[in-house]
């Protein structure tokens, strides 16, 4: 971790995706970044938890406890700053949600208080995926281990990423998509729709994008934030909508229209 967070300032560009981070940290809200292959979603995600208010005494040591059970707390020293924790797709379920037969925290209660990324989504196991639906309400977890359980905490902030489709560039007006429907099916099956259902805020961050198209869609992220817990947005008309659920849709067709009008 470095010395001092990382800042949105570092990131050229991107206005869109920043201000979904900016409001992410603001509410609290989970988000899922879909975007082509290199359009900076790892280097946005590091920067949410400098967005984050600073720890307050208890929270360090709260968190510090937790990587001092799981042997990661340097020279005995607190943490000072919120985690950020990007565990690989293939980490194994004992990795991600703790347990296992030493009964260590997971990746989940490492990123408590912090910043859990999920970088390429779909890429992660079925089975590793489902167990977060627990965390993500509760706010904690239980882990099987031996006779008993164990409980640790798991208040994180999540963030996923994932490419619009296997090839990255499905709806991206500077590249042709070559992935077939069976393919795509296939694809977006791999995140189900209850997890999804747990994340609020869902952009397409796009390299080639219409500047008129990009202000309308910031003008009206801002007027959501003022007083819709669940925001949306995306930003092209070719956004793969097939990704969401029917109720999403159809609040997602009128803010298309709302944005098309703002667009003007
Ligand atoms: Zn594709």
């Amino acid at each position: 971790m470095p010395a001092s967070p990382l800042d949105l300032r570092d990131i050229k560009g991107q206005e869109t995706a920043k201000r979904a981070l900016e409001v992410a940290a603001a509410g609290g809200h989970h988000l899922l970044m879909i975007g082509p292959p290199g359009s900076g979603k790892s280097m946005l995600a590091a920067r949410l938890p400098g967005l984050l208010p600073p720890l307050d005494p208890a929270e360090a040591l709260e968190i510090s406890m937790i990587h001092s059970v799981a042997g990661l707390l340097h020279e005995g020293r607190l943490m000072r700053q919120r985690p950020f924790r990007d565990p690989h797709h293939s980490a194994s379920l004992p990795a991600l949600i703790g347990g296992g037969h030493r009964g260590r925290p997971g990746e989940i209660s490492l990123a408590h208080l912090g910043v859990l990324f999920l970088d390429e989504l779909p890429e992660f196991r079925r089975n590793v995926l489902e167990p977060l639906r627990q965390p993500l309400e509760e706010r904690r977890i239980t882990v099987a281990r031996g006779t008993g359980a164990l409980l640790f905490p798991a208040a994180f902030q999540l963030v996923a990423a994932m490419n619009p489709c296997p090839c990255g560039w499905l709806g991206d007006p500077a590249d042709t998509c070559r992935c077939t429907p069976p393919l795509l099916d296939r694809y977006r099956a791999r995140v189900s729709g209850p997890l999804l259902d747990r994340i609020d805020i869902r952009g397409r961050e796009g390299r080639t994008l219409k500047e008129h198209w990009k202000d309308g869609l910031t003008t009206f992220l801002g007027m959501m934030c003022s007083g819709f817990p669940n925001m949306i947005y995306m930003n092209g008309p070719g956004s793969p909508s097939a990704f969401f659920s029917a109720r999403t849709r159809a609040s997602m067709s009128v803010l298309m229209r709302v944005v098309a009008r703002l667009a003007g």
